[in-house]
């Protein structure tokens, strides 16, 4: 064996050596993809509204019930609470009181989409279409010519809830917005992206058949409208009161010859979502009660009342604290919370909007941001030194593999996430997410090991028995 010099193992003793997950372990691709079967399955859900369905029975399958005030819940009891069918709260009942913390984790449901104008149905050259209203940060000439799908509750005047979802099955009608031919686009090429395509153009086609019947002035109107009448019982009216939106109809698949990555819509915040969904499933008699919230409006701003900005979250851990006779802000006080959502991975493309020694990289383990915001930090939580401290501590323990990055270069733009909503409660909070390429495009991209990572990631902070000592 060749002797090590000097040098060499002074630097193995005091420089980091961050090894990529496949060099830690090689194998755990094997693992990744089995978990990610079931996160894929996931990914079948588009809308918060779907999401929250999806996960209500698999909840009551493994013992949740629905949270009810002024219930004794024993350690290792599992119990749920909905927020208006956008948002949900999934807590395992710690062996500690709830005044010695919660461990939270919060992952938003809602991703970036085209929601539907309060009178969207018109005609045009006989054609039908509707307006949308784009929802979240999108490149809106990403949203022309692919396949969407749409989705969404119709209130009809009549007192029913319809729900809608056409448009992703084999046998069922597909839908999309037109862009223009290159032939013709001279002028187009030569706009500024953000004005290639505008918001007004961002109509999607639905019928060009007319109705049969000369009196008739919008025929084609008409005859998509009969359709929708026959099919869900709605009238146009009902548009104005509807919660309707296009969203990609394209279903998850693996990605690479080597099936490591996952292309689906929606990722952000998804695959975060899952890892936690996975991880409140599998915890067994924690020490302290958990709390996994999936949270809607995140891509707007949080607000509303199923945003993180509403006082549902806040209301709801004053129940618990009541439930055990303490004051809430103690609860507060003493519990931590990992803000999980994805983060910008370093794409060889655009190597130009990152800083090398500090961003992230695919299938490196989930990435940890210590702070977001926009150029000198502003609207930002940034986690204390104490609280990294704290949370990596329990990585390491735990052996799960993890990053540091920052979104990207300090002038170029910037971002926040819900940790800002939940610090705001006197709760230590670090940002933590899977990497993503094309990031908020109709389409993004993760790898299966850095979703699973997530997954271990959280789990060790709910099976975690060390107190919170700062
Ligand atoms: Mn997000
Ligand atoms: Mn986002």
């Amino acid at each position: 064996m060749v002797k090590k010099t000097k040098g060499q193992t002074l630097a193995e003793d005091i420089l980091s050596n961050p090894k990529s997950l496949p060099e830690r372990d090689h194998k755990i691709l094997g693992k990744a993809s089995e978990f990610c079967e079931g996160y894929k399955a996931f990914l079948s859900n588009k809308t918060e509204r779907e999401v929250i369905d999806y996960v209500l029975p698999i909840l009551r399958e493994h013992g949740y019930t629905e949270y009810v005030r002024g219930t004794k819940y024993k350690a290792g009891a599992k119990f749920y609470k909905v927020n208006r069918g956008k948002t949900i709260m999934m807590c395992t009942k710690g062996k500690r009181p709830v005044a010695e913390g919660v461990r939270v984790t919060v992952a938003h449901i809602d991703s970036p989409r085209l929601d539907f104008k309060p009178h969207p149905l018109f005609q045009e050259a006989d054609m039908a279409f509707f307006k949308t209203h784009y929802y979240g940060g999108i490149k809106k000439y990403q949203w022309t010519t692919i396949p969407l799908a749409i989705k969404g509750v119709v209130h009809t005047s009549d007192g029913k809830a319809v729900r809608i979802s056409i448009g992703e099955e084999d046998d069922e009608p597909s839908f999309l917005i037109t862009d223009l031919l290159p032939h013709l686009a001279q002028n187009q090429m030569r706009k500024n992206a953000s004005e290639v395509v505008e918001g007004e153009q961002l109509n999607l086609l639905l019928g060009s058949w007319p109705y049969d019947d000369d009196k008739v002035k919008d025929k084609v109107k008409l005859a998509v409208m009969q359709i929708l009448n026959e099919k869900y019982g709605i009238r146009e009216g009902d548009f104005e009161t509807a919660e309707l939106c296009a969203v990609p109809a394209f279903k998850p698949r693996d990605m690479g010859f080597d099936r490591s990555m996952i292309a689906a819509y929606g990722q952000d915040d998804s695959s975060c979502a899952y890892a936690e969904f996975m991880a409140e499933l599998d915890v067994k008699n924690p020490e302290y009660t958990t709390m996994t919230i999936f949270a809607d409006k995140e891509e707007t701003g949080s607000d509303g009342v199923t945003g993180m900005r509403s006082f549902f979250f806040r209301d709801f851990m004053e129940d618990l604290a009541q439930d055990e006779g303490c004051e809430v802000r103690h609860v507060l006080q003493n519990s931590v919370c990992l803000s999980c959502d994805v983060s910008a991975a370093f794409d060889p493309a655009y190597p130009d909007v990152q800083e090398r020694n500090n961003c992230c990289y695919l299938n490196h383990g989930p990435c940890i941001a210590k702070y977001d915001g926009a150029r000198g930090k502003y609207s930002t939580n940034d986690a204390s030194a104490e609280m990294m401290d704290y949370v990596i501590g329990i990585f390491r323990d735990a052996d799960v593999a993890w990053q540091i990055g920052e979104l990207g270069k300090i002038d170029l733009g910037g971002g926040g996430t819900i940790a800002s909503e939940i610090s705001v409660h006197n709760i230590d909070t670090v940002d933590i997410g899977v990497p993503v390429l094309s990031m908020h495009a109709p389409i993004e991209v993760t790898a299966k090991a850095d979703v699973y990572m997530l997954y271990k990631a959280i789990l060790a902070l709910y099976q975690s028995k060390k107190p919170k000592d700062f």
